[in-house]
């Protein structure tokens, strides 16, 4: 069900969005997933698919989803580095811990409207 809320949540947004560019249609959005966010993308386009459905304005819209890696910074010399996998160490300086600062989230990127 944690991805029913989470649709539930970018209709919400997507909403706010049409009523203050006064758009009609929803034709498509678009959304960014990071790889940590523990969110699986084809259920969540199910539930996106069916909720749509139940609107005038929105109906047909696709919902498109891209993963994105794991971002993570070194404390130690500061290095920005982005993986698939989960880092342990820093991969310019080999230091340990290298904190996570991007993809635990879920990002509406854009929308399209007619
Ligand atoms: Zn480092």
């Amino acid at each position: 069900m944690h991805e029913m809320s989470i649709a539930r949540s970018i209709i919400d947004i997507v909403e706010k969005e049409m009523a203050e560019h006064s758009a009609k249609h929803l034709k498509a959005v678009n959304i960014s997933v990071g790889k940590m966010a523990a969110v699986a993308a084809h259920q969540l386009e199910w539930w996106f698919n069916i909720m749509v459905s139940e609107t005038a304005e929105m109906t047909g819209a696709t919902l498109s989803v891209k993963t994105v890696p794991l971002s993570y910074r070194c404390p130690g010399c500061g290095a920005e580095f982005t993986s698939e996998e989960l880092a342990l160490k820093c991969r310019e300086c080999g230091a340990g811990h290298p904190s996570l600062t991007g993809g635990t989230e879920l990002t509406v990127e854009s929308i399209e409207v007619d």
